[in-house]
């Protein structure tokens, strides 16, 4: 007998249908001769309406009072779930976070898991019932409600399968597992059999999100292979799972493109110890999330540093670059916005060459100019006008082989 830990998003219980039929899809599982556990997010939408509740009644609610109310979403997921499951004459009970034993540390809104204690979840196992796990929640020793942080169901699902030593993690959400490219972008692009932990971690910071971040580390840390798949039909999914062998031989797993970008140029700053740590060190008590810095060699005495970040965060810059760049003698500032990032991933770059030169000359081929180019172990990403990000990922899904 198999144990099954099966995690359900927001749109996947976001109306009672989708409740009954997650609610069918565990029994199923179960009949199968499987022990089941169900984590599940607040239905979709809650957890914002509750934020917005918040700040309807108060301009700075507390954390503590935040965790009580978004805890909520979830509690209320996993009543309803264990009702539906029993309605079809199957046995269910719900647990709330503390219920399923999960300690975290004391940081509102934001906690992290500090240990599982599963103990009532592996005694109604035992009863043979199907136990229903609030997502995205925990306590704190002295008994404190805490939440995980946004998208923390997955976190939840990963760690209990952890903790129990579960044979298989499934995450099902609304699509149906991790794609070579965003489809509606490049319609040929294809559902991924198998990818690494560190490439579903290189595609998620550059914009491909079907998993939060901290749940894939999470993962990996404990090597917890998990499944990414869709509540809405039965096709297998996206398996992510410690590197092997075989996974090498694919050099390109997939491209992640993000749009919405701004790059701000220094030019002719001098070429002085200490001078990129006076901008950096102002960009960070201005709490200003850099991406990619670039900076080039000094011919004569002076070079130009380029970054880039989202537009969003270009409005908290003000003037501040500005007047770093005068105290230290730079030349102009350029500020400018609608540019983007393609990335391509894959841990099979670490064993094959020629991936930038196939990476540039297909971009080039097609005219689309490279403004920057920053490369990690498992990863090449350039920056470019967000008009041409829709033809580059096109021109380089097809250059490396994935529409094949
Ligand atoms: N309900 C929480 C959120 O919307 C947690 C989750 O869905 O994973 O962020
Ligand atoms: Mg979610």
């Amino acid at each position: 007998m198999a144990l099954i830990v099966q995690k359900f998003g927001g749109t996947s219980v976001g109306t009672p249908e989708r409740i009954l039929n997650v609610a069918r899809r565990a029994l199923e599982t179960q009949r199968e001769g499987n022990s089941v556990v169900v984590v599940v997010s607040a239905m979709s939408g809650v957890t914002d309406n509750l934020i917005k509740l918040a700040k309807a009644v108060s301009p700075a609610p507390t954390e503590r009072e935040m965790d009580v109310l978004l805890a909520t979403g979830e509690q209320t997921t996993i009543a309803l779930t264990a009702m539906a499951i029993n309605a079809m004459g199957g046995k269910a009970v719900s647990l709330t976070g503390a219920q399923a034993g999960i300690l975290t540390s004391g940081v509102h809104t934001k906690a992290k898991i500090e240990n599982i204690a599963p103990r009532q979840i592996r005694n109604h196992l035992k009863d043979g019932q199907i136990c229903i796990v609030a997502g995205f929640q925990g306590q704190t020793l002295e008994g404190r409600i805490t939440t995980l942080g946004r998208g923390g169901s997955d976190l939840t699902a990963i760690a209990i399968a952890a903790a129990l030593k579960a044979d298989l993690c499934q995450i099902y959400t609304d699509v149906d597992g991790v794609y070579t490219c965003d489809p509606r972008v490049v319609p040929e692009a294809k559902k991924i059999d198998i990818i690494a932990y560190d490439e579903l971690l290189e595609m998620a910071s550059s914009g491909s999100k079907v998993m939060q971040s901290r749940s894939v580390e999470f993962a990996k840390k404990f090597n917890v292979p998990f499944e990414v798949r869709s509540s809405f039909n039965n096709n297998r999914g996206t398996i992510v799972k410690e590197e092997f062998i075989g996974l090498e031989n694919v050099v390109v797993r997939g491209i992640s493109i993000e749009r919405n970008q701004a790059k701000v140029t220094i030019t002719n700053v001098p070429d002085r110890p200490g001078t990129a740590s006076r901008f950096f060190t102002a960009l960070a008590e201005a709490n200003v999330v850099i991406d990619v810095i670039v900076q080039n060699i000094s011919v004569s005495g002076s070079t130009d540093i380029s970054f880039t970040m989202n537009a969003d965060e270009l409005e908290k810059l003000g003037g501040l670059i500005d007047r770093v760049a005068s105290d230290v003698g730079a030349g102009e500032v350029i500020k400018k916005s609608g540019i983007a990032k393609l990335s391509v991933v894959g841990i099979g770059m670490r064993s094959h060459s020629g991936v930038a030169a196939t990476l540039f000359e297909c971009l080039g081929a097609g005219g689309v100019n490279i403004q920057m180019i920053s490369t990690s172990e498992i990863k090449i990403a350039v920056i470019i006008d967000e008009e041409r990000i829709e033809q580059a990922a096109r021109l380089a899904h097809e250059a490396f082989g994935l529409s094949a």
